[in-house]
């Protein structure tokens, strides 16, 4: 073998040089890419944030990182070869979130890995309410009653008092307010523009149409399925009633028991001879009026002595031929008498004050301790009840009580009863254990028998029911149950196509005592709830479910199964909403929603429904304002309210015309809510119930529950003033109804300033 390596040796040398050059050894190949491996290939971030590593494994000598976003740091975006990197994300916000982390050779080189990475919101979106009722199929669901004044809502015929056929024409506006009855004002003849004094229960006020444009009315409002309630007063008629006129004009009048008399009533009212008063002795509400039968008056010349010298004071009365004198200008006691008018008397002695007088009177005469035409309380002084009249010669003795009355020359006193004014007597309807007997009762009964059958009217509104019976609970409840069980008779035997007869009675007393009225009816007007629903819109609502509630079970305590609690805001009787909330839009437009979606039988007041203001305090008309139809005053039944209105209110503005044309108009609002109470039974017809399901947001939150059958309604109302979040624990994916703003974050919902939502949870 050592004799061969000189050999090997020559060949290679020979081998390298035998070109002439020598030759370059080959070099390798020249990378053109790389390959990265990155795991792993996604990230997911919670939102609150955080550090994850990725590990890259690479034959890249210059490898650079890059995002798509500027949401994570990477604790290395360069590198030559393998790594491990940081990936960090901070707290994010409210929207889900990703981005791409991609991987390249910086130097050019083929080859390239990414991650993906997704962060989800640290917290939820809020999403703005948008209601999504159901559509209205025009079966209206709600009995929401709307309360009239025939006078004043709509004239047709140009003499500016409202009537029959102007009603008529505006029921689509009615219908189109989602209503399903009309309160009509008393529709009677009668001696006042209120009509609350009825002179003839049989027929209709001329001044508003005749019998057929009644029947007309009745019969264009049933097609539209709107029933019509009658105003009826029970308590008392008007003085112009022919009955009454019959009763004063002859003690024998068979009428003369259809009102409260008594010839002594000082005497018969302790004695218990009072049938109307049921055992009281001091009802606490009412006067007595005289009435003389016969001659009262005197003509003819006539000495006057007025005894004032001692407690006790007289007068005495001579005819005679002394010669007449004048009035003593400076007098300090005076008649009253005829047509001489106020008569000063001369003193003659000490506290003896004389006159000879010229007499002209029909009705007798007063003495006055004051010249005075106000008759401040004390300076009159009459004759005692259950005196006669003054006997010429004979000394009579005089009398400052507030019962006395005038000193008459001739004929028979009496007395009769009235609860609120002398020009509406009480009815008297006897002893209240047979009062379906008595000859007033049958009267009023047969009346309402003809407006039910021969008109078709669906019940009646009944109007100051306490005091039928003067404020004695039981004996107007056994009153009232006879009274409803007749016409409910009368009314299903006409074929009752609303089932029972409706009627709701005017119980204006505190809730004990007008819930007990339910044992006679199957309604009547919760006064209270006006105040419950002021005291929620002042931001104090935490308990408004539970007292509305309240008053439900406790009427349906009294009448189980049959009471249906009616509400209302105000009345012909009281100061406008709009006032009592100081003309505040946003609380008017809440307290439509309240109304709207609480229990019970909603009632909507004429005017209400426009943002209608007033007070009482310049007169009852300017709480009876009539209907601004158009921005021209078109129909508008100004005269219905002897002109009476306040021309600050009732301009354009808060026309008809223009709060159609405004989709945020008050008017709108109420025919928004009112579509919805009629769309579903459980607002229209359900039961209202506290609810847990709604916590937080403090005492400006009102919630509860409505309910029929399987549907079941949350409604939420935020009274403040500032906005409010609460939590609900119930779904809240169907909202049907919202005024004002709503937003929804999870569990969460944020409402606006009096702002109030619907949601359908079953
Ligand atoms: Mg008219």
């Amino acid at each position: 073998m050592k004799k061969l390596i000189p050999w090997v040796l020559g060949a290679v040398i020979l081998t390298l040089f035998s070109c002439g050059e020598p030759i370059e050894p080959q070099k390798p190949d020249t990378p053109t890419s790389v390959s990265f491996n990155v795991q792993p290939t996604s990230l997911s971030f919670t939102g609150e944030g955080g550090t994850q590593t990725i590990t890259v494994t690479t034959d890249s000598k210059n490898w650079k990182a890059a995002t798509t976003g500027d949401w994570v740091s990477l604790s290395s975006s360069s590198g030559s070869g393998n790594a491990t990197i940081s990936v960090t994300a901070a707290k994010n916000g409210s929207e889900r979130r990703m981005l791409t982390l991609s991987f390249s050779d910086a130097s050019g080189l083929k080859g390239t890995a990414s991650v993906s990475i997704v962060q989800e919101a640290s917290e939820l979106p809020s999403v703005e309410i948008v209601p999504s009722p159901a559509a209205f199929d025009g079966t209206k669901r709600s009995s929401t009653t709307y309360q009239l004044l025939i006078y004043s809502f709509a004239d047709s015929d140009g003499d500016g008092i409202g009537d029959f056929r102007g009603i008529q024409n505006r029921l689509d506006y009615l219908d189109a307010l989602g209503v399903t009855a009309l309160w009509l004002s008393p529709a009677h003849p009668t001696g006042s523009y209120h009509a609350y004094d009825v002179n003839d229960y049989n027929t209709v006020n001329p001044l508003y149409g005749t019998e057929a444009d009644f029947k007309a009315l009745v019969d264009a409002a049933h097609a539209k399925g709107i029933a019509i309630y009658m105003d009826y007063v029970l308590n008392h008629s008007g003085s112009g009633n022919a009955w009454f006129k019959a009763a004063c004009s002859d003690p024998e009048s068979p009428y003369r028991d259809y009102y409260v008399f008594s010839d002594n009533p000082t005497a018969d009212v302790p004695a218990g001879k009072i049938d109307n008063y049921a055992g009281a002795k001091n009802p606490g509400m009412g006067e007595w009026h005289e009435i003389t039968v016969g001659n009262a008056g005197y003509k003819g010349r006539l000495h006057f002595k007025v005894d004032w010298t001692g407690k006790t004071k007289f007068v005495t009365v001579t005819q005679t031929t002394e010669a007449a004198q004048k009035s003593n200008a400076s007098a300090t006691k005076w008649l009253w008498i005829g047509s001489s008018g106020n008569v000063g008397l001369y003193e003659t002695e000490t506290d003896i004050f004389e006159i000879t007088l010229d007499v002209d009177t029909d009705w007798g005469f007063l003495v006055r301790s004051s010249n005075s035409d106000s008759w401040p309380s004390g300076t009159k002084y009459g004759a005692p009840q259950g005196s006669g009249p003054v006997k010429f010669g004979e000394a009579f003795q005089l009398d400052n009580s507030g019962s006395c009355g005038d000193i008459t020359f001739g004929g028979s006193k009496s007395y009769y009863f009235a609860s609120f004014s002398g020009s509406m007597p009480d009815l008297n309807y006897g002893k209240y254990t047979e009062c379906e007997n008595s000859p007033a009762f049958k009267a009023l009964a047969a009346s309402a028998d003809r407006w039910i059958t021969e008109f078709g009217v669906d019940g009646f509104r009944l109007d100051a029911v306490l005091w039928i019976y003067q404020g004695q609970t039981t004996a107007n409840q056994r009153f009232l149950q006879q009274w409803y069980d007749h016409c409910n008779a009368t009314y299903q035997a006409t074929g009752g196509h609303q089932g029972s007869i409706f009627m709701v009675g005017e119980a204006w007393e505190g809730h004990g005592t007008e819930k007990l009225y339910y044992k006679g009816l199957p309604s009547c007007f919760e006064f209270e709830y006006w105040g419950a629903l002021q005291k929620a819109l002042s931001g104090s609502a935490g308990d408004y479910a539970s007292t509305v509630v309240g008053y439900i079970e406790d009427h349906l305590a009294q009448r189980p199964g049959s009471a249906r609690t009616s509400f209302h805001m105000t009345n012909h009787d009281q100061n406008r909403a709009a006032s009592d909330l100081g003309k505040d839009m946003a609380k008017e437009k809440q307290a439509a929603a309240m109304l709207l979606t609480s229990g019970g039988k909603p009632f909507i007041y004429q005017g209400e429904e426009l943002g209608y203001w007033g007070t009482k305090d310049n007169g009852d008309e300017y709480v009876r304002t009539p209907i601004m139809w158009d921005k021209a005053g078109k129909d508008c039944a100004k005269k219905g309210v002897n002109n009476k209105v306040d021309n600050s209110m009732l301009t354009a503005a808060i026309s008809v015309e223009s709060q159609d044309a405004d989709k945020n108009s008050l008017l709108n609002v109420y025919r928004t809510w009112s579509r919805l109470r009629n769309t579903y039974t459980s607002l229209g017809d359900g039961h209202m119930h506290q609810t847990t399901a709604v916590t937080g947001g403090g005492n400006s939150i009102a919630a509860w529950t409505m309910s029929f059958d399987w549907e079941q309604m949350l409604v939420i109302h935020n009274c403040a003033k500032s906005e409010k979040t609460v939590s609900v624990a119930v779904s809240m994916d169907n909202p049907v109804a919202l005024l004002g703003t709503a937003s929804v974050k999870g569990d969460s919902l944020t409402l606006g300033p009096n702002s109030s939502v619907v949601f359908k949870i079953q």
